[in-house]
């Protein structure tokens, strides 16, 4: 497969800098085609203006204008074919059909993004109309909706190479929202994000878009993906990634001079707490459930439970013994890239010494250096040790989880509270055990954005309910979701117009509603015109 490895800097191919880098494929170790170029401060600063430069008209589009941009992407990722799969493949070391999958996701994703663009009710349009003759004052016209931010700046995670990566949930949910996208490529997939970054520049081009609304520059995080964060022109940033670097990028933009939002998505263990009653009913089964939602795509979801709480007694022994019979039958597999792979083997090994953690399975099967494999694990202790040793609540990324046993449901009350913010947490429980734990739910409300009951967190459907998020260390703001229409929300920031003439409204505030948006309107939810 060839590759020009440059920077796409509004309709130019730089080379960057001057430095460059080849990948390794996780699958074999041996190294891919291709030769990247890492960009350098010139191009920051020229995608940055460009950015700048096409926000003026990109923003005026109509939306309808939008979400066919949207599905151009669409159309041109499809075109890609099966050098897309097979280069991400490659990559990534995710097999062909979870990648096929995938596209199919970011895909359906824009097309649904473009859907929520045309239909318009993400801007928020708020009309109250003159009255005059109020007194002791009269009230003046106010019409209220949301405008888009700015240039937007993207790092694309490892673990979804193609759905949260270069056309993923953040550029997809920016665009269709009228922002300007740089991204920041993720320096394990840098030809899967070349091919990706093609087809949206096409669809840019076909559009008869600004080259500014799309840029993509490859370089490391700490050098290029900071003079991003701090550039002034930069008006948000959305990031999937680990704690550190989600974290040290929301430092950067609040040390600003002018603080930037950051919606960051980082860490979580996904508590799972599975109540007697429904250990005592259904307890194999759930076993089985849990099995599967820690080890598949070798435990390297966001959603991943890597953390489960019982209560002691013969049914959580049970659940135990099941999965520490069936662990050792499932093969390691190959993870992301090497960092990921060093960093879960450090992370597993440094939670197995942790005192009074014992080992309950692990797969059978060596693991592969070579193809950067990392064994499944499975870890128990009890809660008090879990609260004595805050280390165990630190995420392994991958193929690993923690039972933990407590005396009693007030025990795991006092762990639910001492957990950090997370993007999910789950309850597997009967009616009776549900009776019983009104008080462990209302507590893991606090904790998660998304609570999932009988079920397991990992699956999240991109749809207009969905949460994906949570506070604090899941994501840097729990107000917002980054899968799901309500994502387009974090690129948006409401502007008030008062008594300002029709003819210097946007459509979408004008009385005949032109757009035929809904509107609350004096209180009222409405398509009507005034
Ligand atoms: P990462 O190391 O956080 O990298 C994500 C992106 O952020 C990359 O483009 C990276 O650039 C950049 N970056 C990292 N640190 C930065 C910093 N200090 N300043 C500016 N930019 C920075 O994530 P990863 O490589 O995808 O995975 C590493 C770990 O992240 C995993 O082991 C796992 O713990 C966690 N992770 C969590 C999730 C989740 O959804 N919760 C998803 C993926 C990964 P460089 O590569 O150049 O540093």
């Amino acid at each position: 497969m060839n590759f020009h490895g440059k920077n796409f800097v509004a309709d130019q191919l730089s080379t960057g800098g001057g430095r460059t880098f080849r990948v390794t494929s996780p699958l074999t170790s041996a190294p891919l085609d291709g030769v990247f170029c890492e960009a350098g401060d010139a191009d920051v600063e020229a995608a940055a203006a460009a950015a700048e430069a096409a926000c003026t008209i990109f923003r005026e589009t109509t939306s309808e204008q939008r979400a066919a941009f949207l599905e151009k992407i669409a159309d041109e990722i499809l075109a890609l074919g099966d050098a897309l799969i097979e280069r991400a493949h490659l990559e990534s070391g995710l097999p062909h059909d979870r990648l096929t999958g995938e596209r199919g996701r970011t895909v359906g994703q824009l097309k649904l993004f473009a859907q929520t663009a045309r239909e318009g009710s993400w801007t928020d349009a708020r009309i109250d109309t003159a009255l005059p003759d109020r007194k002791p004052l009269p009230k003046p016209d106010l019409r209220r909706m949301m405008i888009p931010l700015g240039p937007v700046v993207v790092f694309g995670a490892s673990n979804f190479p193609l759905a949260f990566s270069v056309a993923g949930g953040d550029t997809a949910s920016a665009l269709a929202t009228g922002n300007p996208v740089i991204v920041k490529a993720h320096g394990a997939h840098p030809g899967t994000s070349e091919l990706t970054a093609t087809a949206v520049r096409k669809a840019v081009a076909a559009c008869g878009l600004p080259a500014g609304v799309f840029s993509m520059l490859h370089g490391s995080g700490k050098v290029i993906g900071v003079a991003l964060a701090r550039h002034p022109h930069t008006r948000a940033i959305g990031f999937t990634g680990s704690r550190a670097g989600g974290r040290a990028l929301f430092d950067v933009a609040a040390a600003r001079p002018d603080p930037i939002p950051v919606f960051a998505e980082m860490s979580s263990l996904n508590p799972v707490f599975v109540l007697p009653g429904a250990l005592r009913e259904r307890g194999a089964q759930i076993a089985e459930g849990l099995k599967n939602s820690v080890t598949v795509g070798a435990g390297q979801f966001c959603t991943k439970p890597g953390l489960v709480f019982g209560i002691a007694g013969v049914g959580l022994e049970k659940l135990r013994g099941t999965l520490a019979a069936s662990f050792p039958e499932i093969a390691p597999s190959t993870m992301l890239h090497a960092g990921i792979g060093e960093s879960y083997r450090r992370g597993a090994a440094h939670a197995t010494q942790v005192p009074g953690v014992e080992l309950v399975a692990k797969t059978k099967h060596a693991a592969d250096a070579s193809r950067t494999q990392g064994e499944p694990v499975l870890l128990a202790t009890t809660a008090r040790n879990f609260l004595a040793h805050p280390e165990l609540a630190e995420e392994v990324f991958g193929p690993f989880s923690l039972l933990i046993s407590g005396d009693s449901l007030a025990e795991l009350e006092t762990v639910a509270r001492s957990l950090e913010g997370q993007l999910t947490a789950t309850i597997h429980g009967t009616p009776d055990d549900l009776a019983q734990a009104a008080a462990l739910v209302k507590l893991l409300e606090r904790k998660a954005g998304r609570l999932v009951f009988n079920g397991f967190p990992t699956g999240v459907e991109v749809c207009p309910s969905m949460q994906h998020g949570g506070p604090y260390p899941a994501t840097t703001d729990a107000r917002f979701t980054s899968v799901g229409t309500a994502a387009l929300a974090r690129f948006v920031r409401p502007v008030c117009y008062q008594n300002f003439p029709q003819e210097m409204l946007p459509a979408e505030l004008r009385d005949e509603n032109p757009r035929a948006i809904w509107r609350l309107v004096n209180g009222e939810l409405t398509r009507a015109a005034i």
